[in-house]
């Protein structure tokens, strides 16, 4: 499984995914991130990704010149949205993401479909996405209507850049991808695995927690009994 994040801030990345289960992943190469720098593929000596929105108003909207010569140089110009097309018939129609090419253009957008568990399974199952990270005002629609397969929200609040919301479609797809989470039956049975499911409370040590010498929190006395079908039970009833 591979992810490419286009992105003006290609540092944001280094110590997240280079620390706990997503550097082991890369290690065993079960996953692998690419980072690009927007900038890169600018013309201008100036290296310019913005400029003033049409119409007027405040803010600065990312430019679809070096937004689409980083994906023609990153998947190549026939896996782009708007060349899947196919003539048939005089009617151009255009062609499902098949088994040969799971490949996924995001641009990431408060106004796109919500990410949830569901989608990161889905994306789970494909080869490579590639995440486009804007800034400032926005990106140009047309990356939207001409080159990005989906528009992924993380949630309904804004942030200052796509930097984080592809941390984050990133770390939940690759927990996904078999071998990256050590014990398989960690992620069948936890929340949302089902959907509106989530998951029994955890306890560990000490059983008895003294924060002062008038108070003590106690883990529930079923978990200490070693009566597998009473814990079974009592987690079900728990859990929703
Ligand atoms: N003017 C935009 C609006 O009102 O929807 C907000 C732009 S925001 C400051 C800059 C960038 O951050 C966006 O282009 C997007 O890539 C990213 N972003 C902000 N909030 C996001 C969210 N909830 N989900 C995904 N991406 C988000």
């Amino acid at each position: 499984m591979q992810f490419d994040i286009i992105t003006i801030f290609p540092k944001m990345f280094d110590s997240y995914f280079n620390e706990s289960i997503l550097a082991r992943a890369q290690k065993n190469n079960l996953i692998k991130i690419n980072i690009h720098d927007l900038r890169k593929y600018t013309v201008d000596k100036h290296k310019t990704v913005d400029d003033t929105p049409y119409g007027g108003g405040v803010g600065m909207v990312f430019k679809i010149k070096p937004i689409y010569n980083a994906l023609v140089k990153i998947i190549g110009k026939n896996k782009l949205k708007c060349f899947k097309k196919k003539r048939i018939k005089n009617q151009e129609l255009r062609i499902k993401n098949n088994s040969k090419n799971k490949t996924k253009v995001i641009l990431l957008s408060a106004k796109g479909k919500k990410f949830d568990q569901a989608m990161a399974k889905k994306f789970s199952k494909l080869d490579r996405i590639v995440l486009i990270c804007g800034r400032y005002e926005g990106v140009d629609e047309r990356v939207s209507e001409y080159l990005a397969d989906e528009e992924i929200s993380i949630g309904e609040y804004i942030l200052t850049g796509g930097e984080i919301p592809s941390m984050i479609i990133i770390d939940s797809v690759s927990r996904l991808v078999e071998g990256v989470v050590g014990k398989k039956e960690s992620i069948l049975d936890e929340s949302f695995s089902k959907k509106g499911y989530l998951e029994y409370p955890h306890y560990t040590k000490p059983e008895i927690f003294l924060p002062n010498k008038k108070t003590s929190w106690r883990v529930p006395e079923v978990l200490l009994s070693g009566d597998h079908k009473k814990i079974e039970e009592w987690r079900e009833e728990h859990s929703n």
